[in-house]
């Protein structure tokens, strides 16, 4: 049997070992879910919800034990894990709410009455990366139950004891037996399989373009629904008009945040001309003074990268060529630390400036006119986040409509909240996830008419 050996990123110590499940366990599964699936649509709308708060609320007890397999199993801060934790709870308080609130439409036609209905889709696969096992999980699974599915979901190779841990809670609440299984093992087998397989009818994938470009060709195969959520490369825009020391003092953490391990990072920082020296002045403080430390420790903002494979992709972007501005620090001994560290490109093109390097390092350019950082924001293949920091309300908004992007924010760096819809624009994405119609996007409209003859 094939297995992964998980190793806790901060020490490198041998946390446990993880047995893969194979192609004809993703079929059992799915034989499972079919039975689950038609079970739980056939309940009444307040039961799913119960079911759903039921879970939310086993996860809110969880939230210490959740929090501390993330520390151990990614290396995440405590803090941001407990976090995280939370947000599973709150996705699934959020989603709750939805089975009841599945409405078609009453359509004006001629000759009788039209209505639609939500239908669900029957079993979803959900497929998701390392860098936050348990919130994206969350954004698949809640809303695909919500809306009457059952849910097969796929951890990365390297994190999956939260989204196992998430398995069993949804048993101990009492939902079907089969509604929501976690399989974990590679994605060549299992997420291949959810692809291929004609009873899985949906499936939601996050992590990286590339990827996610074969899973979208393999669905077509079946015309599968497909939901993609893929990488970026986020500008971090900053007016001369800004309030330039906030734009300085945040900007570490819209990049360094889960050391970069992020789809939303504002990995290039774009200043306007007149003010990008007395940036660059703001921010080597505010870099420095990033908290890089162990996972478990409170004050901790920053931790390892997630394995040393990821470590190697990362520091081949940082060579003796690099023009460094300046770093952070890191922790002595084991683990895979890398430091905060700012780049000068020597070019708009430089491959640190166009591609996702997914670790806490940043690229910081100069641009000349607001034209130019709309140009110098949308010169990329990706089109997820972003951030516009200045003091003209009208400006705010030409660039935030200018850049084709699907999460901006203006004077802040926030992007994900579970009530507002969230997914890319161009090789970013396709399709939304979280916010009021994602329950939505696990159904299929039906129409019937009735005659009244
Ligand atoms: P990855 O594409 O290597 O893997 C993602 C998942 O897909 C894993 O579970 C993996 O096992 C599975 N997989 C691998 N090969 C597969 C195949 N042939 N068929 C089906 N599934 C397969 O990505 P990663 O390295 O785990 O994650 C990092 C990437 O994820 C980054 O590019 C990042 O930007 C992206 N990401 C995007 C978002 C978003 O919401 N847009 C969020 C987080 C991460």
């Amino acid at each position: 049997m094939p297995s992964t050996i998980l190793i806790n990123p901060s020490n490198e110590a041998v946390l446990r070992e993880i047995e893969h499940v194979t192609s004809d366990g993703v079929d059992d599964a799915v034989a499972r879910a079919v039975v689950a699936q038609r079970e739980w649509a056939a309940l009444a709308p307040a039961e799913r919800a119960a079911g759903l708060r039921r879970f939310a609320t086993v996860v809110d007890r969880a939230i210490d034990e959740l929090s501390w397999l993330e520390v151990r199993n990614s290396g995440h801060p405590i803090a941001q894990a407990r976090w995280e934790a939370a947000h599973v709870r709150d996705v699934l308080n959020y989603y709750a709410a939805a089975p009841e609130r599945m409405i078609g439409k009453q359509i004006p036609v001629a000759g009788g009455l039209d209505v639609t209905f939500l239908e669900p889709l029957g079993v979803v696969g959900v497929i998701v990366p390392w860098n936050f096992p348990m919130t994206i999980a969350a954004w698949g699974f809640a809303p695909a139950l919500a809306a009457g599915n059952a849910v097969l979901l796929k951890p990365a190779e390297w994190t999956p004891l939260t989204a196992i841990r998430l398995g069993e809670l949804a048993r101990e609440c009492g939902l079907p037996e089969g509604l929501f299984q976690v399989l974990p093992g590679r994605g060549s087998v299992i997420g291949e399989r959810f692809v291929t397989h004609e009873d899985v009818r949906k499936v939601v994938f996050t992590g990286s373009t590339e990827v996610g470009k074969r899973v979208m060709a393999g669905c077509a195969d079946q015309v599968k629904a497909v939901t993609l959520e893929l990488g970026g490369k986020s500008a971090n825009v900053v007016f001369a008009d800004s309030d330039l020391e906030k734009a300085a003092a945040t900007a570490p953490y819209a990049v360094f945040e889960n050391a970069g391990q992020d789809c939303c990072a504002r990995s290039r920082i774009l200043v306007e001309r007149s003010v990008y020296d007395r940036f660059l002045e703001l921010l080597e403080p505010a870099v420095k003074g990033v908290r890089v430390g162990l996972p478990g420790d409170e004050a901790t903002e920053m931790g390892p990268l997630v394995a040393k494979a990821h470590y190697d992709k990362v520091a081949s972007y940082v060579t003796d060529e690099s023009r460094v501005a300046f770093r952070g620090t890191v922790p002595d001994g084991p683990g895979y630390w890398f430091p905060p560290t700012v780049l000068l490109p020597a070019s708009r093109t430089d491959r640190t400036v166009t591609d996702e390097i997914f670790g806490p390092v940043v690229t910081v350019l100069p641009f000349d006119d607001e034209a130019d950082a709309i140009a110098l924001a949308n010169a990329s293949i990706y089109g997820l986040s972003g951030s516009i920091w200045t003091r003209d309300v009208g400006r705010a908004i030409r660039v935030a409509r200018g850049i084709d992007s699907g999460n901006l924010s203006v004077n802040s760096h926030s992007s994900v909240r579970y009530s507002t819809p969230f997914g890319g624009f161009k090789q970013s994405g396709l399709g939304r996830e979280l916010g009021p119609d994602a329950a939505t996007a696990f159904t299929e409209t039906k129409n019937v008419f009735i005659s009244t003859d």
